[in-house]
């Protein structure tokens, strides 16, 4: 139990990934501001720099590395070095993705390969590399998935089947290594305004009626709505809440 007043992530280490965007930006900047010292991981090396930045001028300790979660070796070197900088490892926040929208009939194998290895077996293989060191810690997990795992997403067959994998895979952290004090859960966003969401293409030919399956119920919000749940999970706070999928979409899956 926290003590009163105190921040809740006080000498706790937190790796973030996708941290130079949107969701995994505002993560870092939520825990920055409860005393969590983080390690910015991004495929986008200054972005990650940048995260970092702001995190510091928040009073946080905070490292940047580049790393494309895709790979082994960058992802493995990756959290070697987290540790080997702060010594520990409490929290791991899983936000690295990427998405790709196509009619399926034409969506080409290249692009599901490439959204497949980072969506899903990039959270395999941070998951994997942080678990010596969670477990050590008797730390948490949450990856970031989507209400695409949880809904036929049109156009979104890779997406949605990584994101469906995210969430299975996350339920086996979670039942796998409960009872040794670890937690593993998902928060799935739908309809947060980042530069993934802007920059989403929809196919010329698409039938608007199944547009209305991605629209937001009432309107989009930003990824600090995301971050704040991560951080409740991450934190004593959600210290029951295990294998757990909690949807921050505004209603629209409702
Ligand atoms: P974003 O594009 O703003 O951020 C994604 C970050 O991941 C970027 O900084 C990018 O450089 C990084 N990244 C991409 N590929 C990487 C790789 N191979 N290795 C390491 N880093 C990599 O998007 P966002 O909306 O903040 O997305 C964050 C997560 O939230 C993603 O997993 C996404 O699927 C999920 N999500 C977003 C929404 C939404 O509405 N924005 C909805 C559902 C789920």
């Amino acid at each position: 139990m926290a003590l009163a007043g105190r921040p809740r992530f006080d000498g706790k280490v937190v790796l973030v990934t996708g941290a130079g965007s949107g969701i995994g930006r505002a993560t870092v900047l939520a825990l920055a501001g409860e005393g969590a010292s983080l390690f910015c991981v991004d495929v986008d090396a200054p972005a990650a720099e940048a995260a970092a930045k702001e995190a510091t001028a928040l009073g946080a300790a905070a490292l940047a590395r580049a790393c494309d979660v895709s790979s082994q070796a960058q992802v493995e070197a990756a959290v070697g070095a987290c540790v080997a900088a702060f010594g520990r490892l409490d929290g791991l926040c899983h936000a690295a993705g990427i998405l790709h929208m196509a009619n399926t009939h034409e969506h080409t194998l290249e692009a599901w390969e490439r959204v497949l290895a980072v969506n899903l077996t990039g959270t395999f293989l941070i998951c994997r590399a942080a678990l010596p060191h969670l477990l050590a810690s008797r730390g948490a997990i949450v990856n970031v998935a989507s209400t695409a795992g949880l809904r036929g997403m049109p156009w979104g067959a890779a997406y949605g089947a990584s994101k469906g994998g995210v969430l299975a895979f996350t339920r086996t952290l979670a039942v796998e290594y409960g009872k040794r004090g670890l937690r593993a859960n998902c928060v799935c966003p739908g309809s947060i305004d980042t530069p993934m969401s802007a920059g989403a293409q929809i196919p010329v030919d698409a039938d608007r009626d199944l547009l209305q399956r991605i629209v937001p119920l009432d309107h989009s919000r930003g990824p600090e709505t995301v971050a704040s749940v991560i951080v409740l999970l991450l934190s004593e706070g959600g210290a029951h809440i295990n294998g757990e999928a909690v949807r921050v979409d505004g209603g629209m899956q409702a």
